[in-house]
Protein backbone atom coordinates (compact mmCIF):
# COMPACT_ATOMS: atom_id res chain seq x y z
CA UNK A 1 0.00 0.00 0.00
CA UNK A 2 1.29 3.78 -0.75
CA UNK A 3 1.86 5.21 2.80
CA UNK A 4 1.54 9.01 0.69
CA UNK A 5 5.02 10.36 2.98
CA UNK A 6 4.94 13.93 3.57
CA UNK A 7 7.65 16.03 2.58
CA UNK A 8 8.97 15.00 6.21
CA UNK A 9 8.60 11.91 5.84
CA UNK A 10 5.78 11.30 7.94
CA UNK A 11 3.32 8.98 6.69
CA UNK A 12 -0.30 8.83 5.96
CA UNK A 13 -1.72 7.05 9.49
CA UNK A 14 -5.39 7.04 7.72
CA UNK A 15 -4.32 4.96 4.93
CA UNK A 16 -3.07 2.22 6.91
CA UNK A 17 -4.31 -0.79 7.99
CA UNK A 18 -4.31 -2.09 11.82
CA UNK A 19 -1.47 -4.48 10.40
CA UNK A 20 0.86 -1.93 8.62
CA UNK A 21 1.12 0.18 11.59
CA UNK A 22 1.67 -2.65 13.82
CA UNK A 23 4.65 -3.26 11.37
CA UNK A 24 5.28 0.17 10.94
CA UNK A 25 5.81 0.95 14.79
CA UNK A 26 7.87 -2.54 14.94
CA UNK A 27 10.33 -1.66 17.84
CA UNK A 28 8.40 0.68 20.20
CA UNK A 29 7.51 -2.07 22.55
CA UNK A 30 3.71 -3.14 22.91
CA UNK A 31 3.27 -2.66 18.92
CA UNK A 32 0.04 -4.76 18.79
CA UNK A 33 -1.70 -2.67 21.75
CA UNK A 34 -0.26 0.89 20.87
CA UNK A 35 -1.60 0.31 17.43
CA UNK A 36 -4.81 -0.60 18.35
CA UNK A 37 -4.88 2.13 20.60
CA UNK A 38 -4.06 4.88 18.44
CA UNK A 39 -6.49 3.34 15.73
CA UNK A 40 -9.38 3.27 17.56
CA UNK A 41 -8.52 6.98 18.84
CA UNK A 42 -8.42 7.96 15.08
CA UNK A 43 -11.49 5.91 13.79
CA UNK A 44 -13.84 5.69 17.20
CA UNK A 45 -12.89 9.21 18.72
CA UNK A 46 -11.90 11.09 15.61
CA UNK A 47 -8.42 12.10 17.38
CA UNK A 48 -6.69 14.72 15.41
CA UNK A 49 -3.21 14.62 17.37
CA UNK A 50 -1.07 12.07 18.75
CA UNK A 51 -1.07 14.05 21.84
CA UNK A 52 -4.74 13.90 22.56
CA UNK A 53 -4.01 10.17 23.16
CA UNK A 54 -3.04 10.14 27.35
CA UNK A 55 -3.74 6.47 27.80
CA UNK A 56 -0.26 6.03 25.07
CA UNK A 57 2.95 6.52 27.48
CA UNK A 58 4.75 9.94 26.02
CA UNK A 59 7.41 8.55 24.47
CA UNK A 60 5.32 6.26 22.14
CA UNK A 61 3.13 9.23 21.73
CA UNK A 62 6.08 11.07 20.74
CA UNK A 63 7.51 8.74 18.40
CA UNK A 64 4.14 7.98 16.37
CA UNK A 65 4.09 11.49 15.97
CA UNK A 66 7.17 11.53 13.88
CA UNK A 67 6.28 8.31 12.03
CA UNK A 68 2.76 9.45 10.87
CA UNK A 69 0.56 12.28 10.43
CA UNK A 70 -3.60 12.60 10.84
CA UNK A 71 -5.06 13.59 7.91
CA UNK A 72 -8.30 15.76 7.90
CA UNK A 73 -10.15 17.09 5.18
CA UNK A 74 -10.63 20.74 4.96
CA UNK A 75 -14.92 21.26 4.71
CA UNK A 76 -15.40 24.33 1.97
CA UNK A 77 -19.19 24.27 2.45
CA UNK A 78 -22.34 22.47 3.01
CA UNK A 79 -25.63 23.25 1.79
CA UNK A 80 -28.19 22.03 2.58
CA UNK A 81 -31.83 21.10 0.55
CA UNK A 82 -35.70 21.82 1.12
CA UNK A 83 -35.58 17.48 1.21
CA UNK A 84 -33.02 17.10 3.57
CA UNK A 85 -30.25 16.11 1.70
CA UNK A 86 -27.00 17.73 2.63
CA UNK A 87 -24.10 18.24 0.77
CA UNK A 88 -20.73 18.38 1.60
CA UNK A 89 -17.54 20.14 -0.29
CA UNK A 90 -14.10 19.17 1.09
CA UNK A 91 -10.50 20.54 -0.46
CA UNK A 92 -8.02 17.99 -0.45
CA UNK A 93 -4.13 18.60 0.34
CA UNK A 94 -3.95 19.67 -2.78
CA UNK A 95 -6.33 21.67 -3.71
CA UNK A 96 -8.83 19.73 -5.48
CA UNK A 97 -12.44 19.81 -4.73
CA UNK A 98 -14.87 16.56 -3.87
CA UNK A 99 -18.37 15.97 -2.76
CA UNK A 100 -20.30 13.77 -0.24
CA UNK A 101 -24.43 14.05 0.09
CA UNK A 102 -25.99 12.93 2.91
CA UNK A 103 -29.24 11.68 2.51
CA UNK A 104 -32.19 11.11 5.34
CA UNK A 105 -34.56 8.59 4.37
CA UNK A 106 -37.26 7.42 6.88
CA UNK A 107 -35.20 5.41 9.11
CA UNK A 108 -32.08 5.50 6.88
CA UNK A 109 -29.01 7.96 6.83
CA UNK A 110 -27.38 7.19 3.63
CA UNK A 111 -23.78 9.04 2.73
CA UNK A 112 -22.84 8.82 -0.55
CA UNK A 113 -18.86 8.98 -0.97
CA UNK A 114 -16.24 10.33 -3.42
CA UNK A 115 -13.42 8.24 -4.66
CA UNK A 116 -11.80 10.02 -7.49
CA UNK A 117 -11.12 13.59 -7.76
CA UNK A 118 -13.50 13.22 -11.61
CA UNK A 119 -13.16 10.43 -13.37
CA UNK A 120 -11.95 8.65 -16.04
CA UNK A 121 -15.01 6.85 -17.31
CA UNK A 122 -16.23 9.44 -19.53
CA UNK A 123 -20.12 8.39 -20.05
CA UNK A 124 -21.69 11.07 -22.25
CA UNK A 125 -24.21 11.80 -19.67
CA UNK A 126 -22.41 12.01 -16.42
CA UNK A 127 -21.18 15.60 -15.24
CA UNK A 128 -18.40 13.80 -13.43
CA UNK A 129 -16.84 12.65 -16.42
CA UNK A 130 -16.56 16.34 -17.87
CA UNK A 131 -13.69 16.03 -15.63
CA UNK A 132 -11.58 13.82 -16.50
CA UNK A 133 -9.66 12.14 -13.88
CA UNK A 134 -7.45 14.18 -11.90
CA UNK A 135 -6.61 11.79 -9.20
CA UNK A 136 -7.42 8.86 -7.21
CA UNK A 137 -8.54 9.98 -3.77
CA UNK A 138 -6.20 8.29 -1.01
CA UNK A 139 -7.98 5.51 1.70
CA UNK A 140 -7.78 8.44 4.15
CA UNK A 141 -9.56 10.89 1.92
CA UNK A 142 -12.20 7.71 1.04
CA UNK A 143 -12.68 7.31 5.09
CA UNK A 144 -12.15 10.07 6.36
CA UNK A 145 -15.98 11.73 4.55
CA UNK A 146 -18.08 9.73 6.85
CA UNK A 147 -15.83 9.90 9.69
CA UNK A 148 -15.91 13.85 9.51
CA UNK A 149 -19.46 14.14 9.14
CA UNK A 150 -20.40 11.33 11.81
CA UNK A 151 -18.54 13.61 13.96
CA UNK A 152 -21.67 16.44 12.99
CA UNK A 153 -24.09 14.34 13.89
CA UNK A 154 -26.41 13.52 16.84
CA UNK A 155 -27.41 10.22 14.64
CA UNK A 156 -25.85 7.53 12.85
CA UNK A 157 -25.16 7.49 9.21
CA UNK A 158 -26.95 3.64 8.43
CA UNK A 159 -26.01 2.95 4.53
CA UNK A 160 -22.75 4.20 3.09
CA UNK A 161 -22.97 4.24 -1.24
CA UNK A 162 -19.53 4.80 -3.45
CA UNK A 163 -22.33 6.95 -5.71
CA UNK A 164 -20.44 9.83 -5.74
CA UNK A 165 -17.32 11.80 -8.01
CA UNK A 166 -15.05 8.48 -9.59
CA UNK A 167 -15.54 5.11 -10.34
CA UNK A 168 -14.60 3.48 -7.38
CA UNK A 169 -13.04 -0.08 -8.90
CA UNK A 170 -10.80 2.25 -11.20
CA UNK A 171 -9.33 3.00 -7.57
CA UNK A 172 -9.00 -0.30 -6.64
CA UNK A 173 -6.08 -0.74 -3.71
CA UNK A 174 -7.28 2.48 -2.49
CA UNK A 175 -11.19 1.98 -2.11
CA UNK A 176 -10.76 -1.81 -0.28
CA UNK A 177 -8.01 -0.30 2.04
CA UNK A 178 -10.51 2.29 2.82
CA UNK A 179 -13.40 0.25 2.84
CA UNK A 180 -11.62 -2.19 5.46
CA UNK A 181 -11.16 1.35 7.59
CA UNK A 182 -15.14 1.18 6.94
CA UNK A 183 -15.81 -2.41 8.29
CA UNK A 184 -13.46 -2.93 11.18
CA UNK A 185 -15.12 -3.14 14.09
CA UNK A 186 -12.33 -1.09 16.02
CA UNK A 187 -12.79 1.48 13.06
CA UNK A 188 -15.73 2.76 11.60
CA UNK A 189 -17.59 -0.31 12.16
CA UNK A 190 -20.28 -0.60 9.64
CA UNK A 191 -21.84 -3.95 9.10
CA UNK A 192 -20.88 -5.24 5.11
CA UNK A 193 -24.93 -5.34 4.29
CA UNK A 194 -24.79 -1.34 4.85
CA UNK A 195 -22.16 -1.02 2.32
CA UNK A 196 -22.67 -0.53 -1.43
CA UNK A 197 -19.97 -0.25 -3.86
CA UNK A 198 -21.30 1.18 -7.36
CA UNK A 199 -19.28 0.57 -10.62
CA UNK A 200 -19.56 1.07 -14.61
CA UNK A 201 -18.99 -2.25 -14.82
CA UNK A 202 -15.29 -2.85 -14.58
CA UNK A 203 -15.25 -6.50 -14.64
CA UNK A 204 -11.96 -7.58 -13.20
CA UNK A 205 -12.24 -5.88 -10.34
CA UNK A 206 -15.77 -6.68 -9.74
CA UNK A 207 -14.35 -10.00 -9.25
CA UNK A 208 -11.87 -9.22 -7.31
CA UNK A 209 -13.70 -7.19 -5.10
CA UNK A 210 -16.00 -10.19 -4.56
CA UNK A 211 -13.49 -12.07 -3.53
CA UNK A 212 -11.96 -10.02 -0.93
CA UNK A 213 -15.11 -8.11 0.67
CA UNK A 214 -18.66 -9.03 1.27
CA UNK A 215 -19.79 -5.33 0.60
CA UNK A 216 -23.26 -4.73 -1.58
CA UNK A 217 -22.58 -4.03 -5.26
CA UNK A 218 -24.55 -1.96 -7.68
CA UNK A 219 -24.19 -1.85 -11.20
CA UNK A 220 -25.06 1.22 -13.72
CA UNK A 221 -26.25 -0.62 -16.04
CA UNK A 222 -28.34 2.24 -18.12
CA UNK A 223 -29.18 0.18 -21.51
CA UNK A 224 -30.36 -2.77 -23.00
CA UNK A 225 -28.61 -3.39 -25.95
CA UNK A 226 -24.95 -3.59 -26.29
CA UNK A 227 -25.22 -0.57 -29.26
CA UNK A 228 -27.40 1.82 -26.56
CA UNK A 229 -24.91 0.92 -24.19
CA UNK A 230 -21.37 1.48 -25.87
CA UNK A 231 -23.42 4.75 -26.96
CA UNK A 232 -23.45 6.59 -23.31
CA UNK A 233 -20.74 4.02 -21.47
CA UNK A 234 -17.66 3.58 -23.34
CA UNK A 235 -16.37 1.35 -20.90
CA UNK A 236 -18.82 -0.85 -22.92
CA UNK A 237 -15.70 -1.19 -25.40
CA UNK A 238 -13.69 -2.52 -23.23
CA UNK A 239 -16.00 -4.79 -21.78
CA UNK A 240 -19.21 -5.89 -23.38
CA UNK A 241 -22.15 -5.55 -21.55
CA UNK A 242 -23.03 -9.64 -22.32
CA UNK A 243 -19.49 -10.22 -20.39
CA UNK A 244 -20.71 -7.73 -17.61
CA UNK A 245 -23.66 -9.35 -16.92
CA UNK A 246 -22.14 -12.65 -17.03
CA UNK A 247 -19.47 -11.81 -14.44
CA UNK A 248 -23.05 -10.90 -12.64
CA UNK A 249 -23.99 -13.85 -12.98
CA UNK A 250 -21.48 -15.66 -11.71
CA UNK A 251 -20.00 -13.87 -8.61
CA UNK A 252 -19.29 -15.07 -5.48
CA UNK A 253 -21.58 -13.31 -3.81
CA UNK A 254 -24.95 -13.48 -5.84
CA UNK A 255 -25.06 -16.47 -3.31
CA UNK A 256 -25.93 -14.11 -0.87
CA UNK A 257 -26.78 -11.39 -1.97
CA UNK A 258 -28.89 -9.38 -4.67
CA UNK A 259 -26.81 -6.93 -7.04
CA UNK A 260 -28.46 -3.89 -8.26
CA UNK A 261 -28.69 -2.68 -11.53
CA UNK A 262 -28.95 0.73 -11.87
CA UNK A 263 -30.60 2.45 -15.22
CA UNK A 264 -30.58 5.98 -15.65
CA UNK A 265 -33.78 6.64 -17.43
CA UNK A 266 -33.05 9.28 -20.40
CA UNK A 267 -35.86 10.65 -23.02
CA UNK A 268 -36.17 8.81 -26.10
CA UNK A 269 -32.40 7.23 -25.51
CA UNK A 270 -33.33 3.86 -23.19
CA UNK A 271 -37.05 5.08 -21.89
CA UNK A 272 -38.74 2.93 -24.31
CA UNK A 273 -41.12 -0.25 -23.54
CA UNK A 274 -38.79 -2.06 -25.74
CA UNK A 275 -36.28 -1.40 -23.41
CA UNK A 276 -38.36 -2.62 -20.35
CA UNK A 277 -38.94 -5.99 -21.95
CA UNK A 278 -35.24 -6.12 -23.09
CA UNK A 279 -34.26 -5.31 -19.49
CA UNK A 280 -36.39 -8.43 -18.14
CA UNK A 281 -34.71 -10.58 -20.41
CA UNK A 282 -31.47 -9.16 -19.27
CA UNK A 283 -32.66 -9.88 -16.15
CA UNK A 284 -33.60 -13.73 -16.20
CA UNK A 285 -31.59 -15.79 -14.26
CA UNK A 286 -30.27 -13.11 -12.27
CA UNK A 287 -30.38 -12.55 -8.44
CA UNK A 288 -31.16 -8.57 -9.20
CA UNK A 289 -33.06 -5.59 -8.09
CA UNK A 290 -33.51 -2.36 -10.45
CA UNK A 291 -33.22 1.00 -9.68
CA UNK A 292 -34.93 3.20 -12.12
CA UNK A 293 -32.78 6.47 -12.16
CA UNK A 294 -35.10 9.32 -13.93
CA UNK A 295 -32.38 11.81 -15.44
CA UNK A 296 -31.82 14.57 -13.94
CA UNK A 297 -31.35 17.36 -16.01
CA UNK A 298 -28.80 19.86 -16.76
CA UNK A 299 -28.17 22.86 -18.50
CA UNK A 300 -24.79 20.94 -20.17
CA UNK A 301 -26.84 18.30 -21.43
CA UNK A 302 -29.50 18.07 -23.92
CA UNK A 303 -30.63 14.84 -22.19
CA UNK A 304 -34.53 14.70 -20.89
CA UNK A 305 -35.81 12.85 -18.02
CA UNK A 306 -39.05 11.18 -19.17
CA UNK A 307 -42.37 11.91 -17.45
CA UNK A 308 -43.47 10.62 -14.28
CA UNK A 309 -45.87 8.06 -16.02
CA UNK A 310 -43.26 6.90 -18.40
CA UNK A 311 -41.18 6.00 -15.29
CA UNK A 312 -44.34 4.58 -13.77
CA UNK A 313 -45.23 2.42 -17.00
CA UNK A 314 -41.51 1.18 -17.38
CA UNK A 315 -41.27 0.02 -13.53
CA UNK A 316 -44.99 -1.41 -13.27
CA UNK A 317 -44.07 -3.85 -17.02
CA UNK A 318 -41.13 -4.93 -14.94
CA UNK A 319 -42.79 -5.63 -11.74
CA UNK A 320 -45.28 -7.80 -13.33
CA UNK A 321 -42.73 -9.92 -14.86
CA UNK A 322 -40.84 -10.63 -11.78
CA UNK A 323 -38.45 -8.47 -11.73
CA UNK A 324 -37.85 -6.58 -7.95
CA UNK A 325 -37.62 -2.70 -9.06
CA UNK A 326 -37.57 -0.10 -7.49
CA UNK A 327 -37.32 3.92 -8.71
CA UNK A 328 -34.98 6.44 -6.99
CA UNK A 329 -36.45 9.32 -5.46
CA UNK A 330 -34.75 12.41 -6.81
CA UNK A 331 -33.26 14.21 -3.81
CA UNK A 332 -31.17 17.34 -3.31
CA UNK A 333 -32.03 18.48 -6.95
CA UNK A 334 -32.03 22.14 -5.39
CA UNK A 335 -29.01 22.21 -4.49
CA UNK A 336 -27.12 20.08 -7.51
CA UNK A 337 -26.36 17.48 -5.16
CA UNK A 338 -28.16 14.63 -6.97
CA UNK A 339 -25.93 13.69 -9.77
CA UNK A 340 -21.53 14.69 -9.65
CA UNK A 341 -22.61 18.52 -10.40
CA UNK A 342 -20.21 20.28 -8.33
CA UNK A 343 -21.08 23.10 -6.56
CA UNK A 344 -19.55 26.22 -4.94
CA UNK A 345 -20.40 26.89 -0.82
CA UNK A 346 -19.72 29.52 0.94
CA UNK A 347 -17.15 27.95 4.51
CA UNK A 348 -18.88 29.77 7.00
CA UNK A 349 -21.73 27.38 6.05
CA UNK A 350 -18.98 24.54 7.19
CA UNK A 351 -18.87 25.88 10.19
CA UNK A 352 -22.19 26.81 11.06
CA UNK A 353 -23.41 22.70 10.18
CA UNK A 354 -20.99 21.56 12.31
CA UNK A 355 -21.39 23.96 15.24
CA UNK A 356 -25.09 23.55 15.29
CA UNK A 357 -25.33 19.69 14.85
CA UNK A 358 -22.62 19.70 17.85
CA UNK A 359 -19.17 20.55 18.96
CA UNK A 360 -16.62 18.90 16.53
CA UNK A 361 -15.03 21.45 14.15
CA UNK A 362 -14.61 20.59 11.00
CA UNK A 363 -11.34 22.13 9.76
N1 LIG B 1 -18.89 5.34 -11.38
C1 LIG B 1 -19.81 4.59 -10.56
C2 LIG B 1 -20.19 5.39 -9.32
C3 LIG B 1 -21.03 6.61 -9.58
S1 LIG B 1 -22.68 6.23 -9.20
C4 LIG B 1 -21.02 4.20 -11.36
O1 LIG B 1 -21.18 4.71 -12.46
O2 LIG B 1 -21.78 3.34 -10.92
C5 LIG B 1 -23.54 7.53 -9.94
C6 LIG B 1 -24.82 7.03 -10.59
O3 LIG B 1 -25.54 8.17 -11.08
C7 LIG B 1 -24.56 6.11 -11.77
O4 LIG B 1 -25.49 5.07 -11.75
C8 LIG B 1 -24.83 7.03 -12.96
O5 LIG B 1 -25.26 6.27 -14.06
C9 LIG B 1 -25.90 7.96 -12.42
N2 LIG B 1 -25.99 9.29 -13.05
C10 LIG B 1 -25.00 10.06 -13.53
N3 LIG B 1 -25.48 11.23 -14.00
C11 LIG B 1 -26.81 11.20 -13.79
C12 LIG B 1 -27.89 12.12 -14.04
N4 LIG B 1 -27.67 13.31 -14.60
N5 LIG B 1 -29.13 11.75 -13.67
C13 LIG B 1 -29.36 10.56 -13.09
N6 LIG B 1 -28.39 9.67 -12.81
C14 LIG B 1 -27.14 9.97 -13.18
Amino acid sequence: MPRYPRADGRLDFKSLTLDEIEAEIAGLGSEKFRALTAYKWVWQRGARTFAEMKNIATPVRVAMDEKFYIGWLECEGVIESADGTTKFLWKTDDGYQIESVLIPDGDRLTLCVSSQVGCAMACTFCLTGDLGLKRHLRPSEIANQPLQIKAGLDTRITNVVMMGMGEPLHNFDNLVAALRTYLAEDALGFSHRKVTVSTVGLVPAMQKLAELLRVNLAVSLNATTEEQRRAVMPITRKHSMAELLEACRTLPIMQHKRITFEYVMMGGVNDSMDDAARLVDLMAGMKAKVNLIPYNENPSRDIRRPSDERVHDFQTFLVHRGVQCSVRSTRGIDISAACGQLGKADPRSATDWFSRNRTASPA
